[in-house]
Formats: C-alpha cells, sequence, structure tokens
C-alpha cells in the first residue's frame, strides 16, 4: 500500500500490525526492529499513534513531528535560536515537577498516574524539541549522543569514577 492513508491501528495483543485502513503486516515477535521497519513503511503522513512500539523508532517519531510542524507551518518561528529556548523551557517545566519535593516525595509520586503522565509529557517535549534543535542545526542526535557518551567514557574511567559524583576534573585528586 502505497503511504497517504489516515490512521493507524496497533494492538500489542495481535501478532499483527494493522495500517488502517490497509494491509495487515506480519509482525515477527523474534524480530521486532525488522517488523517495525516494514510497519513503518506503511505509515500514513498522518496517524495518530501516540503510543506503542512504532514510537521506539526515533527516525519515525522525527518524521511525525517534522509533519505534525508542517501542517502548521511553524517551521517559520523554529530558528535555532527559539529551539534552544523552547528546549530549555521544557525542562524547567520538567524541573516544576520536582519543586518543594522530597526524593521520598518523588519516589511517592512515581506512582501516581496523574503525576506519570505530567512526567511523560514533559520528557517528550524536551526529546521533541531536541529532535528539532539537531535537525535544524545539522546533526543526528542519536549519533551525537553516542559521540558523548563515549567523551564522557574517557572523561570518567570506571576505575576512577566508580561510586563517585565527583566531577571528572576532581576524580584524580583522590
Ligand atoms: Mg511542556
Amino acid at each position: 500500500m502505497p503511504p497517504g492513508r489516515s490512521g493507524t491501528l496497533w494492538s500489542s495483543k495481535m501478532s499483527m500490525l494493522q495500517v488502517y485502513p490497509g494491509p495487515t503486516v506480519p509482525f515477527d515477535v523474534n524480530d521486532e526492529a525488522k517488523s517495525f521497519k516494514m510497519y513503518c513503511k506503511y505509515l500514513p503522513p498522518i496517524f495518530s499513534t501516540p503510543t506503542g512500539p512504532f514510537m521506539n523508532d526515533l527516525a519515525a517519531l522525527q518524521s511525525a513531528l517534522f509533519k505534525f510542524r508542517d501542517d502548521r507551518n511553524w517551521k517559520q518561528f523554529h530558528t535555532l535560536k527559539n529551539l534552544i529556548a523552547s528546549v530549555s523551557i521544557e525542562a524547567a517545566e520538567l524541573l516544576e515537577l520536582t519543586q518543594w519535593k522530597t526524593d521520598d516525595e518523588m519516589l511517592a509520586a512515581k506512582s501516581d498516574p496523574v503525576y506519570r503522565q505530567a512526567l511523560q509529557e514533559e520528557c517528550a517535549d524536551v526529546l521533541m524539541y531536541l529532535l528539532l534543535v539537531a535537525d535544524e542545526a545539522g546533526f543526528d542526535l542519536l549519533d551525537a549522543a553516542a559521540a558523548k557518551l563515549k567523551k564522557n567514557e574517557q572523561k570518567y574511567p570506571v576505575g576512577l569514577a566508580y561510586g563517585s559524583a565527583k566531577k571528572y576534573t576532581k576524580l584524580a585528586e583522590e
């Protein structure tokens, strides 16, 4: 089926993925990555699947995000400066969820469905703006994160950093 249909359905109870209206794509539980890749091929430009394993594919999420933006003609507002500011604003909204709470209260809040929903939404906002920043600046966010992780491994060798909260510049002082 060519892309362009509206709407998708996902049911984790099924062993098939239904692109609606469209074909039923076989879902191989032993090869989820391949199955979802196939599924994503059939994703229409407009779809309404905010949850479900297909969103484990960052590229699919990014495509949905670009479409959301372009459908609203918002790219004109998405300068690099505005997007970076938006990451910070959303991160502050995430931080706001911790305001006046102790670590123990935060632990309890994790079980509160309303709180969990707010936490998920703010994390999602940060992620989506980060994706937009990376796109506007012209780099791949996953590659950048992988490269930074490698760098952090060098800055924080296990032998020095294990169990220590010290900044890397202070690690060698012990
Ligand atoms: Mg927000």
